[in-house]
């Protein structure tokens, strides 16, 4: 058991999630939180991060399982603070460190859904991004050339100082940010503004990338486009990343190269052997066909080998489809009780009991779990003294 389940909560998983899935879970969030597309959800982009800093390391984890978000902020493992939320990001997108990003305009991390069909396969898909680019009427300067002079209203300096008066004779000075230049301390004037981007030196640009989704590629791999992200005058762009987001498929469940199934049969099946179609994720249809006279049992596992996931970079090579087998009983009373004895013949033979006068007969009855009648009515019989008000207290529980 575990103190407490806050980050757990945050990530939306169970105490008990394996690691894959702590990893998939922020992936998610913190694509959905990211400033870039929820830029006011920052309070909630730093939870996410911070569970995933403790979740995401095992000896932190198995602190905060033991003692809770106390044990971590007292911290057993020298730093209590937590990283910045972005650098979490950056590295889990890979995203290049801190001395990278100064020179690099930042790197922009957009989400793909695929289907299984699709990483089976493989696909190309097409997708419309905005970015901005280096506006071509100025070349990035957002003016005529020789048009940047120093901002009138600070002087160059970037910030403004405004005076305020706070009591008789008592003044105070705040620094702000100029305006005008937005702390750049020179401006471009505004008859020679550049009419393509109005001075902004970048214009938005919708462009369409073409992901292609090789066979065998996994949920949560990277695609990753150099230099493909935002431009800005002197910095070299960042890239895009895409990130596949594979959706749940109805049938099938990939765990690493193999792909699993669960089939349903018929104990007629289970007993005498079977037939049986499995479309495959290329829509061709295999035959599977048990040994004659083998049992199948509930719950038994078999596997057809190459008929699982294409491996990535290898894709003549699969894992394995493994399935397993769910048997149906039949129905109560399928058959007239006259004719059990040809069906007893047949199977392996029961078990006889002697039964004696010291043993106690008693009725075997169906039973819900999830139904506390047999129970009630032992509390309504315990607390029989408190009459009828007792009862009623009862059905309600
Ligand atoms: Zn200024
Ligand atoms: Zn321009």
């Amino acid at each position: 058991m575990v103190k407490e389940t806050e980050y757990y909560d945050i990530l939306g998983v169970k105490p008990s999630a394996a690691p894959e899935e702590i990893k998939k879970a922020y992936r998610k969030l913190a694509l959905k939180y990211h400033p870039d597309k929820n830029p006011d959800e920052g309070e909630k982009f730093k939870l996410i991060s911070q569970a995933y800093e403790v979740l995401s390391d095992p000896k932190k984890r198995e602190i905060y399982d033991q003692g809770g978000e106390q044990a971590i902020k007292e911290g057993g493992l020298g730093s209590p603070n937590f990283s910045s939320p972005m650098d979490i990001f950056d590295m889990f997108f890979g995203g290049g460190g801190r001395m990278a990003r100064e020179r690099r305009g930042k790197n922009v991390v957009h989400q793909l859904s695929v289907t299984l069909e699709d990483l089976y396969n493989g696909v190309t898909k097409k997708l419309a991004l905005q970015k901005n680019i280096i506006c071509e009427k100025c070349e990035g300067v957002g003016g005529k050339k020789g048009s940047v002079e120093k901002c009138p209203l600070c002087k160059g300096r970037g910030m403004q100082v405004h005076i305020q008066q706070i009591g008789p004779g008592m003044v105070q000075q705040i620094q702000t940010v100029c305006i005008e230049c937005k702390g750049q301390g020179e401006r471009i004037n505004p008859k020679d503004r550049c009419e393509g981007c109005e001075g902004a030196k970048v214009v938005r640009e919708k462009k369409i990338i073409e992901v292609h989704v090789d066979k065998g590629m996994k949920d949560g791999q990277k695609i990753v486009f150099h230099g493909e992200g935002d431009q800005e005058p002197e910095l070299e762009p960042g890239d895009v990343i895409i990130v596949l987001d594979q959706k749940d498929h109805s049938v099938f469940q990939r765990r690493g190269h193999d792909l699993i199934m669960k089939m349903k049969i018929q104990l007629s099946e289970a007993l005498c052997g079977f037939k049986k179609t499995i479309q495959t994720l290329d829509e061709r249809v295999l035959v599977i066909t048990s040994k004659s006279g083998e049992v199948v049992k509930h719950g038994d596992l078999k596997c057809v080998r190459n008929e699982g996931m294409p491996i990535y970079k290898a894709p003549l090579e699969k894992g394995s489809l493994i399935i397993q087998f769910l048997v149906i009983f039949p129905e109560k009373h399928w058959l007239p009780p006259d004719r059990l004895s040809q069906l007893e013949a047949l199977l392996p033979p029961r078990q006889k009991v002697r039964v004696t006068e010291d043993m106690d007969q008693v009725e075997l009855q169906e039973f819900d779990p999830n139904d506390q009648s047999w129970r009630q009515h032992r509390e309504a019989y315990e607390e029989d003294d408190d009459g009828p008000r007792a009862g009623v207290q009862c059905q309600t529980a």
